[in-house]
């Protein structure tokens, strides 16, 4: 017995013939083949048989009583169920065989006794293949078709969203960054009408005061993903100013690489915020700070000394209070720094120097978390208002320490940046007269869809943070402010678990 017939048969195989000794002869030559087979002698029974279980081809003698060969083919034919299965013909020699209606009522072959058994084999065979690679066209042809219906209506959908969205969306190439498609929101916002826009870049419409920042993010998007809500002071046709919030999604159009841009104009939330900010804080800054004061003077004893539990409470008012004066003093620091109110005090300083006071600042902290404070610093003169780097080392340095675990260490380091090796954020690389300084931690790390939004303000990768960590979310915004007002640059690299670093990249005076 061939192997197939041991496993699984080759194919299911339906005879219907009226001389037995025919289907005794066909059966037992394609069973001995590894085919399973059905014999029956009578067209009706043929039928019945086919539309219970279809078999996967038919062998149908022409000539029968009742019902004849043709006959049952096209009832065949007629039924959903048996449509398919393709029907070879079996003809004595003495029988005339009308090939044409064969064909006609949906045979696919034709076979004449006595039977050569390569020739019916090799015809059923044939026949089975063919079928076989209909069904799969067909399964083919019905995926492709679902395929298209999905695209077109996600096509659909997407359309809808892009011209009803209240969001103002633009489409971009990522090679040149020129506009291929804006939306109604986005003509709204800028004043542009369509034609004014397309082909045109961010830079030729003169949409902002950082259009080539814009074009290089979006020429970057292939190697850096999707990004969210950057900052933009996007200018309409008027000239007025707005402030928006960018995301980009790479998107692939007939093959072209394109930027989707999506807006969100937060001109009037910033300015309410920066009203309610301003507000909030003046008015709270005198009664907390007075409210600090009685609380040292509570602590001092001057007033008669506390129990053990009254000084837990005034502790834990003081450390509260402390808090608030903080986040007070931070947004007014950064309302000041963004109107312009503060401006740097520069002066020549030493980079070593600032490192080693801002360690020597942050060594208690360090002692008491457990953490190790390694420095290696670079004496090279900066042109700089020491005080608010100072601030800045030292706020880099206390978020390392603070989001490390016992027995982690912190570096910081400085070097004089070569023209290559040093990238910036914007993968830029910087030219060799740069102090680079790098604060790294071997802590918690920062997810990355994080590591540009919390140079925002309030932002912090877990809301917990505030509680447990004591900040306040304002730090690195302030950090952030610092730096370009030194025309400097800050930003991250993290991993996830292992650790951040944190880049400082400050310019030196011409001299050096
Ligand atoms: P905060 O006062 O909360 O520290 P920052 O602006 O300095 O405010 O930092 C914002 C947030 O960024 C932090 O709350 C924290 O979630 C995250 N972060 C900053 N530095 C680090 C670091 N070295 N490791 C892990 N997360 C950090």
């Amino acid at each position: 017995m061939p192997k197939e017939s041991l496993n699984f048969p080759k194919a299911d195989i339906l005879v219907i013939d009226d001389t037995p000794e025919n289907l005794n002869l066909l059966s037992a030559m394609l069973t001995e083949q590894g085919y399973k087979v059905r014999s029956v002698t009578k067209g009706s029974t043929g039928l019945r048989g086919a539309n219970a279980v279809p078999p996967d081809l038919i062998l149908l003698d022409v000539n029968m009583p009742e019902m004849n060969g043709y006959e049952v083919c096209q009832h065949l034919k007629a039924n959903d169920r048996t449509r398919e299965i393709p029907v070879i013909f079996i003809s004595a020699l003495g029988d005339v065989l009308d090939k044409v209606k064969a064909f006609a009522v949906g045979g696919v072959d034709y076979i004449t006794k006595p039977f050569q058994l390569e020739e019916v084999l090799a015809r059923i065979e044939n026949h089975l293949t063919i079928w076989k690679l209909q069904q799969q066209l067909q399964a083919q042809n019905e995926r492709l078709q679902q395929e298209i219906h999905e695209r077109t209506k996600a096509e659909e959908k997407f359309a809808k969203v892009f011209r009803s969205s209240p969001n103002p969306i633009a489409i971009a190439t990522v090679s040149e960054a020129r506009f291929i498609d804006v939306n109604p929101s986005f003509l709204k916002m800028s004043g542009y009408c369509l034609e004014e826009v397309i082909g045109d870049t961010a830079a030729e419409l003169n949409l902002g005061k950082n259009t080539v920042a814009i074009a290089q993010t979006i020429q970057l998007l292939p190697e850096t993903g999707s990004l969210y809500n950057l900052e933009f002071e996007f200018s309409t046709k008027s000239g007025e100013f707005k402030t928006i919030l960018i995301s980009l999604e790479l998107l692939d159009l007939a093959g072209v690489p394109c930027a989707l841009l999506i807006a969100n104009d937060i001109t009037e939330r910033k300015r309410l915020e920066n009203e309610f900010i301003s507000l909030v804080s003046h008015e709270l800054r005198t009664p907390l700070t007075s409210t600090m004061g009685a609380l040292d003077l509570l602590g001092s004893g001057q007033l008669g000394t506390l129990n053990q539990q009254g000084q837990k409470v005034l502790s834990i008012a003081t450390t509260n209070t402390e808090r608030l004066i903080r986040l007070v003093n931070d947004i007014l620091d950064l309302e000041r720094m963004k109107s312009g109110k503060i401006f740097t005090r520069k002066a020549k300083c030493n980079a070593a120097d600032l490192l080693i006071t801002a360690t020597e600042a942050m060594q208690a902290m360090a002692d008491k978390l457990q953490v190790g404070l390694i420095i290696n610093p670079v004496s090279v003169e900066l042109w700089a208002d020491s005080d608010r780097l100072l601030q800045t080392l030292t706020n880099l340095l206390s978020n390392a320490i603070k989001f490390s675990e016992p027995g982690d260490s912190v570096w910081i380091s400085a070097i004089l940046s070569e023209s290559k090796g040093v990238e910036s954020e914007e993968n830029q690389p910087s030219s060799s007269n740069h102090l680079l300084i790098t604060i790294q931690d071997e802590g918690r790390g920062i997810p990355e869809d994080k590591l540009q939004i919390i140079f925002e303000r309030f932002q912090q990768v877990d809301a917990s943070d505030s509680r447990n960590k004591g900040g306040t979310g304002l730090g690195l915004a302030i950090c952030r402010d610092i730096i370009q007002q030194h025309d400097g640059k800050i930003w991250v690299q993290s991993i996830l678990g292992k650790g951040s670093t944190f880049y400082v990249l400050l310019p030196l005076p011409a001299s050096q």
